[in-house]
């Protein structure tokens, strides 16, 4: 079982990655953005784990809630309000249960990534972090390791692919041969999960 500690975990392991590529995530969004999302979600996850610290929550889902309230609070660009709705969403299909099971959390992360899409009008192919989430959600039904190579293949799958949404949807054509920053940053919370998950024993 997945109890709160594991996803503490998940969420410090997530804010590590994000801080070791920071500069690999604003080159991706120089490209094809702003050159802001590492800065973006460095702050976002150091207020994350800052949170977690002074007002350690009780349950997996209150974990998640928390995450995603100090996400939407702290990060300017498009990406704290869709990871924001991502954690909370996902925080609160888990209720109030003390651990969940891998299938659990996979059922409850599907609809976090489907209020993200609802939240930001978008859907799979369209250059975003979904292209990452979406096939990772549906693969942690399988396994961690699933998840992980899903949301990696699907961030790397973005590079031929036109922005349709978001600051790089302005770009047109010229989108096209750039990997996506929040693909990108999705393949790091879902290999953040996966790395959680076999510190687990991978049993859960
Ligand atoms: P901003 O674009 O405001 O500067 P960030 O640079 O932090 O925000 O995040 C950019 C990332 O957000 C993009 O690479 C993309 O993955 C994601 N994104 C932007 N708009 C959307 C949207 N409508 N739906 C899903 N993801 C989106
Ligand atoms: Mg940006």
């Amino acid at each position: 079982m997945l109890d709160t500690d594991f996803f503490r975990r998940w969420m410090t392991v997530t804010a590590a990655a994000v801080d070791r590529e920071a500069a690999y995530l604003t080159d991706l969004d120089s490209a094809i953005g702003d050159a802001d999302h590492g800065s973006n979600l460095q702050r976002g996850f150091a207020a994350v784990t800052a949170a977690l610290e002074k007002e350690p929550p009780q349950t997996p889902g209150a974990v998640l809630m928390l995450a995603g309230r100090q996400l939407i609070s702290t990060v300017g660009g498009a990406s704290g309000p869709l990871y924001g709705t991502l954690l909370r969403r996902t925080g609160k299909e888990l209720g109030d249960a003390s651990a969940v099971t891998r299938d659990e959390l996979a059922r409850a992360l599907a609809a976090g990534v489907a209020a993200v899409a609802k939240l930001g009008g978008a859907a799979a192919g369209d250059k975003t972090m979904l292209d990452a989430l979406l096939p990772a959600a549906e693969a942690l039904g399988t396994s961690f390791e699933a998840a992980l190579d899903a949301a990696r293949a699907g961030a790397l799958a973005t590079v031929p692919l036109q922005a349709r949404k978001g600051r790089a949807s302005y770009l047109g054509e010229r989108s096209i041969g750039h990997q996506d920053p929040g693909a990108t940053s999705a393949a790091l919370l879902i290999a953040a999960l996966a790395a959680a998950g076999s510190a687990d024993g991978g049993a859960a």
